[in-house]
Formats: C-alpha cells, sequence, structure tokens
C-alpha cells in the first residue's frame, strides 16, 4: 500500500469542457462533422520577430521541421473565420454566460474586465498561430464530500483544429473542431489521493453538465492532470479522457517517480561507445534481423556501463526502464525503439548471439547493451545521444515534462514542460466589461447540483428513476421551469424523448394533451413520424384524438351489447381486456383515436347497465 500523505502527494486537474452552443467567434455549429470534408488548403508556419528583435526558440525549432500544415474543411463547419480570412466576430454570450455561472456557482472571484488574449500556438493546430483565451475568474471553492478544493482560475477559450493525420512532412487537421468555445477549469493542488483526484474530476464534469450547455460524449471533456511527490517533481499528464482512468494515472505516476529515484541512484553510465553488429548478427536466423539486413539497415549497438538488470527493471506496471528510453528517442529522434540485453534472449536472437554482441561490446558482469535497427550512422548516434541524454535525466532524479496518457493507465513522454504560455492581447475584439453585482442579479437561478435536482423532481411526485434520468438531461433546466404548469410524468417523459428537439417542442405537445388533442399514449409514435420527417403540426393533426361524437358512442354500445356474457361473468374486470378491441373498432370504422378520458368514463358508465 502507497501512503499517498507520507509521500506528500500533491495533485492539480485542469478540465476543458466543450460547449454545445455555437462557435466562440462565429455562427458555425458546434458539431464535428465525422470526415465530411469537401476544401482543403495548404499552409506553413512562418516565425516573426517579436517588438525586440527576437525569434521564439520553440517557433523556430518548429519551422526547422518545414512541415506542410494541411486544412480540411466542410463550408458548414468552418467559415472564414476559422480560415483566417476575416477578423473574428462578437463573443458567443452563451458561451460567456456558461462559464460566469460556473464562476458563480464555485463563488470564483469574476473580473471587472476581461481581456481576451492571443496564446502563441506553433504545431499548426490553430490556423493564426494562436489560440483566444480570456480568463474570466479565479480564486474559487469547489466542495468534493465535504473538503474545500480550491479553484485557481476559469477561462474560457476556443478549441484546436482537431489531428486527422500525421506523415513524413505533413499534419492534416480538421477545421470543424476550431473554435468550439471551452470551459477551462483549473484546481489548486489540493488532492492528495488518486481516489480523490477521480472524486474531484467527477464533481467537475458534474458542475460542467449541470449548466445544460456542455456537449456529451467521448473527446468533449479532456482533463490535463498534474501530479508531484516529495523529492519527485511536476508532471503533467495531458488530454486524458477517460474520466475512470484517472486514479489509475495518479497511482502510476507516484509508482513512476519512486522507481525513477531508486533506479536513478543505481545509474552510472554517461558515455556510450558505438558499435556495428550489423556483420556479427548476419546470418542470424531472427525474422526481425532478416528483415532489416534485407532492408539494407544497420544493427548499431553499445554497452551501458552498470545497466544490467536495471534496463529491464519496470517503472510503472509492464512499462520498463528501456521502455522510457524508447518512448524518449521515439519523440526526440524519430525512430522506431531499441532493443535491450534484458530481453533477450528473445525475437528469434538466441543465447549464443547475445554472448557474442556482449563480448564485441565488451561488456563486463554487470554491464547492460542497447542496439537500434537503422538506415545510417548518423541516425543511430543520434539515437545514443538521446538515450545517453534521458539516463543523464533520470539520474539526477523526476525529469520535468509533460507526458501522454496510454490507453493502459501508464503514460510516455511526450515533450519538456511547456514554459509560461506567451500571450498577446487580442486587438479585433474589444475587452468585455462585467458587473459582478449586477451579474449576480441577472443570473437569479444557478443551476441545482444534480442530487438536488434529483431530490426536487422526487418531492413533486417523480419515481427515483425518471428524476435520475432528467437530473441528467441538458434541458434539465428548462424542465423545472414548467414544473407545476404541466403534468409531472408526461413533462418528464417528452424532456427525455426530446433531448435533440429541446424544452419548446415540449411544452408544444404538452399543450396539445391538455387541450385534448392528443393523449400520452401517442407520444412515442407521434415523435417517431416526427424524427420521420413530417412536422409536429401535421402529426399532431393525424393523431388527433377525437372527441366522443354519437357515432362513436353507438359503436361502443354496440360492442357492450355484443359482450355483455363476458361483462356479466367478469363484472367490473371485463373493462380492461375490452379496452384495446374497442380502440380498435372505433379507429376501423372512423379513422381516428377517441380520446381515451372520454372513453374510459363513457365503457365504465356502459358496462354497469349488464351488472
Ligand atoms: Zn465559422
Amino acid at each position: 500500500m502507497l501512503d499517498y500523505k507520507e509521500l506528500g502527494l500533491k495533485v492539480g486537474l485542469e478540465c476543458h469542457q466543450q460547449l454545445d452552443v455555437g462557435k466562440l467567434f462565429c455562427s458555425c455549429p458546434s458539431n464535428i462533422n465525422e470526415g465530411k470534408y469537401e476544401y482543403s488548403l495548404v499552409r506553413k508556419l512562418r516565425p516573426v520577430a517579436s517588438e525586440n528583435g527576437e525569434f521564439d526558440k520553440a517557433a523556430l525549432q518548429e519551422f526547422n521541421k518545414n512541415l506542410e500544415y494541411i486544412y480540411k474543411f466542410h463550408k458548414d463547419y468552418a467559415c472564414l473565420v476559422e480560415l483566417d480570412e476575416e477578423p473574428p466576430h462578437e463573443l458567443n454570450k452563451t458561451a460567456l454566460k456558461a462559464v460566469l455561472e460556473v464562476a458563480l456557482k464555485t463563488n470564483a472571484t469574476i473580473f471587472d474586465i476581461v481581456y481576451i488574449m492571443r496564446k502563441m500556438v506553433i504545431n499548426g493546430s490553430n490556423t493564426t498561430g494562436f489560440q483566444r483565451t480570456m480568463q474570466v475568474a479565479k480564486d474559487g471553492i469547489l466542495e468534493v464530500n465535504n473538503k474545500k478544493i480550491g479553484v485557481e482560475s476559469i477561462c474560457l477559450e476556443e478549441d484546436a483544429c482537431k489531428i486527422i493525420e500525421q506523415g513524413e512532412g505533413f499534419v492534416k487537421y480538421g477545421l470543424d473542431r476550431l473554435g468550439i468555445p471551452l470551459i477551462e477549469f483549473t484546481t489548486a493542488p489540493d488532492i492528495k489521493s488518486p481516489e480523490e483526484a477521480k472524486e474531484v474530476a467527477m464533481k467537475i464534469g458534474e458542475l460542467f453538465r449541470i449548466t445544460g450547455f456542455a456537449k456529451r460524449g467521448l473527446g468533449t471533456i479532456r482533463q490535463d492532470i498534474n501530479i508531484s511527490i516529495k523529492g519527485g517533481s511536476r508532471i503533467e499528464i495531458k488530454g486524458v479522457q477517460e474520466l475512470d482512468l484517472i486514479g489509475q494515472y495518479v497511482k502510476n505516476e507516484v509508482i513512476r517517480q519512486q522507481n525513477i529515484l531508486e533506479i536513478g541512484k543505481k545509474l552510472s553510465v554517461t558515455k556510450v561507445e558505438l558499435k556495428d553488429l550489423t556483420g556479427l548478427l548476419a546470418k542470424s536466423e531472427s525474422k526481425m534481423i532478416k528483415t532489416a539486413l534485407s532492408k539494407g539497415q544497420l544493427i548499431i549497438g553499445s554497452k551501458v556501463t552498470g545497466s544490467k538488470g536495471l534496463l529491464g527493471t519496470e517503472l510503472q506496471p509492464n512499462k520498463r526502464l528501456a521502455t522510457d528510453l524508447s518512448d524518449f528517442i521515439k519523440v526526440q529522434c524519430g525512430v522506431g525503439g531499441l532493443i535491450h540485453c534484458d530481453e533477450l534472449p528473445n525475437y528469434g536472437i538466441t543465447d549464443g548471439e547475445v554472448e557474442k554482441i556482449r563480448k564485441e561490446l565488451g561488456c563486463k558482469e554487470k554491464d547492460g547493451f542497447i542496439f537500434v535497427i537503422v538506415a545510417n550512422k548518423e541516425k543511430a548516434e543520434f539515437c545514443f545521444k538521446g538515450i545517453v541524454e534521458r539516463l543523464e535525466m533520470l539520474k539526477k532524479g523526476v525529469p520535468e515534462e509533460t507526458r501522454a496518457p496510454n490507453e493502459d493507465g501508464t503514460t510516455k513522454y511526450a515533450r519538456p514542460l511547456p514554459g509560461a504560455a506567451r500571450m498577446y492581447p487580442e486587438t479585433d475584439i474589444p475587452f468585455i466589461e462585467i458587473n459582478a453585482q449586477d451579474l449576480k442579479k441577472k443570473i437569479k437561478e444557478l443551476p441545482l447540483w444534480y442530487s438536488e435536482r434529483v431530490k426536487l423532481y422526487m418531492s413533486k411526485g417523480l419515481n427515483k428513476q425518471l428524476s435520475e434520468q432528467v437530473a441528467e438531461n441538458n434541458h434539465a433546466r428548462e424542465f423545472e421551469s414548467y414544473i407545476g404548469l404541466y403534468d409531472i410524468l408526461s413533462l418528464a417523459e417528452l424532456t427525455l424523448l426530446l433531448e435533440k428537439e429541446g424544452i419548446g417542442e415540449v411544452v408544444w405537445i404538452l399543450d396539445a394533451q391538455k387541450g385534448g388533442k392528443v393523449h400520452k399514449n401517442d407520444f412515442k409514435a407521434l415523435l417517431e413520424a416526427h424524427r420521420n420527417g413530417s412536422s409536429l403540426q401535421e402529426v399532431l393533426e393525424k393523431h388527433e384524438r377525437q372527441r366522443l361524437s354519437g357515432d362513436v358512442k353507438s359503436i361502443i354500445l354496440r360492442y357492450l351489447e355484443k359482450n355483455k356474457d363476458f361483462i356479466k361473468q367478469r363484472k367490473e374486470s371485463a373493462l380492461n381486456p375490452m379496452m384495446g378491441p374497442i380502440i380498435q373498432e372505433i379507429v376501423k370504422q372512423t379513422g381516428k383515436k377517441p380520446d381515451m378520458k372520454e372513453l374510459t368514463e363513457f365503457v365504465k358508465m356502459g358496462v354497469k347497465k349488464y351488472i
């Protein structure tokens, strides 16, 4: 068992939630058009010197990769704003309202003036080369299981493009995600255990959802987790989508940092001495080696002093020290990976061959070795430079860095921690003045928490299951405003059925029900017809319930007369089994369904004659 308190674990979360309110600076929809792209556009990024004549180092490094950025888009999902051919339009007011509600709900201090800033982005994921962002509030409190978690900052920003494909010399992006509003919600490092990290993440997710403005589904909420332990370093795990794995990521990071601190002490390597092993392995039966040789690749290895047994030691579950080196050179040197002594014999490489390699590389008892399969010697030198760099880092302790989540709850090296964000004021949009007092008056009703909603609905007569379903619904707040005006059961059922259409149509149908035009039993059929293309008006007319005319009453009386023996025998309990056939008979003869309430009353009355 890990004693997280003893280890001094500190975790902070940074959650990004997409809003379902259209884009932040134009009127495009905030939907993703999976795969439907009409046009593409090619751009290159060029660094520009700042006011004092200096170039940004990271921007220059990116420029040197000489990448082409290909933007794919459909005209229904992106306009000239996303293409950066037109200045941004006015800020989306609903998005601002959503983020202000989140701020008020956590008692955060809202800024009097909100400045829209440009945060430099150098990987092409924004067509402008920057992301627009605005800090709206700071210093809030989120209560989770009676513990107060600090809220450092609440921002509203625009989402970046989504990567569709990445290849040699190019990155392909989809423009549909660019400009979708995001709430960025950052907690203080007040979280002290993996379980708590998950609970806080869940609570933040709830906070977003109760506003009714949050997009739902995978990829609509992304979490960055900041983790550190005593003696370790701050690590950022970026872009976690699986809420259920958050605890696992935290736990595995603690284990990883402890293991690095242990292994780091034992590492002694400072330099490598490269040798070509291609000839030595020329006759190997290993498929991997044969394939490499047939492609004319080289096998180049080196002794790694004192590393035997260490390279195969786990840093995280199923991820060894050698895996860490491999992840590092994959990112830094762009190679496929490495082979190390602790995993051999394997891949068809025999014990005898391992011995030959050890001898060739001059390995003593405690020395390990690594080899790489590469196109040329320069590439091998580049790889081993990376390996030594990484080993030197690990010797000194836990390197501060950004890590990417693996699906199994472990992480891999992504890049060094970014420095302070490079921000400039947005010159195309004026700042926004916010009067917090006014705002509190205007936003009278803040959203209720999930549990408060369930309690309220149940007190109004809704059962637990429906209460929970409606509480989770994006239209729950509108639903609440109609409680008391309509039958709560019908209101709830329709709110769930009409999730896509919204509460306006719910009320429309409920009004029709009040006027006796439709019956509750018709709701499902009605909606089905509506979704198949008929307007609500048409569907309603078709489903319009018929008041009991003299003709209909005659049909009923004739039916009862025909079944009088059954009625005499079953008495009141004859009523239920007869209702279906009576309705069928009426529909057959008149083409319309009767009003259920009136029908039931009339049949009840008619039956009495025979009892
Ligand atoms: Zn647009």
